[in-house]
C-alpha cells in the first residue's frame, strides 16, 4: 500500500491547483450565485478537461490522457475546492463518457466519444422521474419500437446539465419488467428541458426534461436490452465515489477557509485557533476529512481492479458526503456570524453540502445496501 502522489500525480494537482486559483476563482467570484450560461460553462469546462476534469481517465484513442480513476478523483477534488458548479458538467461527462465506452456500439463511440470527451457536447443521465428516485427499477419512462426506432414518451428531473444537455442517456422501459438504456442526441430528435432551482448549485444547470414521442433508431441502445439497471447499479460504484469526492472538496476548502479565519480572528485576549473548542473543531474536521478520503481512495481502487465495490462506494459515498455537512456547519460557526454572510465563502459551502448525501442513491438508501453487502438479506423488496 502506497499512501504517495506519484510524480505525474503531482505535477496534475500543482498544474490544475495554480490554475485554478489564478484564473477560475476570480472569474467564478466575478460571476457571483446565478446560472452560468452555457458558453461560460463550456468554456471552463473545456480549459479544465485539458487538466483532466473530463479526459483523466478515458483511453487516448478517445482523446482522453489515459490515466486512472484515483488521479481523476483528485482532479475533480481540487476542481470542488474552488467552486462545485463548475466541477459537475464535466464529472457527468465523465460519467456519460465512460457509459458509452463500455456500452456504446463503435459507431455510437465514434460519433460522440470524442466530442463528450474534450466538452464540445454536453451530456445528462436521465434516470429519475417525479414518481422514480431511490426506487430506480420502478422507472416509467417507455420506449415502443416502431420498425427501426424507439419511441419515448416520459418525464426526467432532477437532470443534471439538462439545460446545456446535447445528449441525454435516457434510462427506459422496454417492455415488462425490462429497463435499457437509450441514447438520444438532442439536435436529432428534440426534448423540452426546464430548470430547477434550489438551495445551492445554481451556477449549473438541474432540470426536468420532457420527452414526447421522441424518435430514436433502435441503434442508439447503450448495452442489451433489459441491461439498464444492472449497469445503473455498475456506473454508481465509480460515480458514488466522485460523490464522495464533491464532500472531500467542500469540506477541505471549509476547514481551510475556517482556520484562516481563526488565525485572524481575535476574541478574550487572543486568536479564537487558541481556543481549545475551536481547536477541536479544526482537528475534527481535518481527521474525518482523511477518513473519508482513504474510505474513498479504497472503493476506487476495488472498482479499478474489476471487482464489484457496493460495499466500499456505498460506505465512501455516505461517509464523505455527510462529513461534509458536519464539517461546512462548524466552518460558518468557526466565523461566527460572519459565517451566515455572503461576504465569506462558508456560508455558500454549506448549503453546497447539504445537497451532495441525495444524489446517487440516499444516505439512507447508501446504508441498506451496505447492511445488505453485510447481511445478504434484502432491503428493497
Ligand atoms: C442536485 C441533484 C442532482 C441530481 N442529478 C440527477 C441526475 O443527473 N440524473 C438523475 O437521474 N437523477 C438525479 N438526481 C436525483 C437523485 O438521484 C434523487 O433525488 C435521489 O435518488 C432520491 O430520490 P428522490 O428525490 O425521489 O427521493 P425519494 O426516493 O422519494 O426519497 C425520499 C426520502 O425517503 C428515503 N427513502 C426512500 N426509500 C427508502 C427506503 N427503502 N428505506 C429508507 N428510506 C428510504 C430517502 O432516503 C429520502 O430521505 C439529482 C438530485 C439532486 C438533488
Amino acid at each position: 500500500m502506497n499512501f504517495s502522489l506519484s510524480e505525474e500525480q503531482k505535477m496534475v494537482i500543482e498544474s490544475l491547483r495554480r490554475f485554478l486559483d489564478a484564473e477560475i476563482e476570480p472569474q467564478f467570484r466575478a460571476h457571483g450565485d446565478g446560472f452560468i450560461p452555457r458558453e461560460k460553462m463550456q468554456k471552463w469546462t473545456q480549459q479544465l478537461t485539458e487538466y483532466g476534469l473530463i479526459k483523466a481517465p478515458h483511453s487516448e484513442e478517445w482523446g482522453g490522457f489515459g490515466m486512472d480513476w484515483l488521479t481523476h478523483l483528485m482532479v475533480f477534488e481540487e476542481v470542488a475546492y474552488t467552486s462545485l458548479d463548475i466541477a459537475i458538467p464535466g464529472f457527468i461527462n465523465c460519467v456519460g463518457a465512460e457509459l458509452i465506452c463500455q456500452l456504446g456500439s463503435d459507431e455510437i463511440k465514434r460519433k460522440y466519444l470524442p466530442d463528450i470527451i474534450s466538452g464540445d457536447k454536453f451530456i445528462s443521465m436521465g434516470i429519475s422521474e417525479p414518481d422514480v428516485g431511490s426506487d430506480v427499477a420502478a422507472v416509467n419512462t417507455r420506449a415502443v419500437r416502431d420498425g427501426d426506432y424507439w419511441v419515448i414518451n416520459g418525464e426526467k428531473t432532477w437532470i443534471t446539465n439538462g439545460e446545456y444537455s446535447d445528449l441525454l442517456v435516457c434510462t427506459c422501459k422496454t417492455g415488462e419488467g425490462q429497463i435499457s438504456h437509450i441514447l438520444i442526441d438532442r439536435e436529432e430528435h428534440g426534448y423540452d428541458v426546464s430548470g430547477i432551482k434550489k438551495i445551492a448549485l445554481n451556477g449549473q444547470s438541474t432540470a426536468q426534461i420532457f420527452l414526447a414521442d421522441v424518435r430514436v433508431p433502435v441503434s442508439n441502445t447503450l448495452g442489451e436490452l433489459g441491461s439498464g439497471l444492472r449497469n445503473t447499479l455498475k456506473m454508481f460504484e465509480f460515480a458514488r465515489c466522485h460523490m464522495a469526492m464533491w464532500g472531500i472538496g467542500i469540506a477541505r476548502r471549509a476547514m481551510d477557509e475556517a482556520i484562516g479565519y481563526a488565525k485572524d480572528r481575535s476574541q478574550h485576549g487572543k486568536p479564537i485557533a487558541g481556543h481549545q473548542l475551536i481547536a477541536d473543531k479544526i482537528a475534527t474536521m481535518a481527521t474525518h476529512i482523511d477518513a473519508a478520503r482513504l474510505l474513498t481512495y479504497r472503493a476506487i481502487d476495488k472498482v479499478q481492479s474489476g471487482a464489484r465495490a457496493d460495499k466500499e462506494c456505498s460506505m465512501a459515498k455516505w461517509y464523505g458526503t455527510e462529513m461534509a455537512v458536519t464539517a461546512t456547519r462548524d466552518a460558518v460557526e468557526i466565523h461566527g456570524g460572519n459565517g451566515v454572510t455572503r461576504e465569506f465563502i462558508v456560508e455558500r459551502l454549506a448549503r453546497e453540502a447539504i445537497i451532495n448525501p441525495i444524489p446517487d442513491g440516499t444516505t439512507e438508501i447508501q446504508k441498506l445496501l451496505i447492511a445488505r453487502c453485510l447481511t445478504g438479506v434484502q432491503a428493497f423488496r
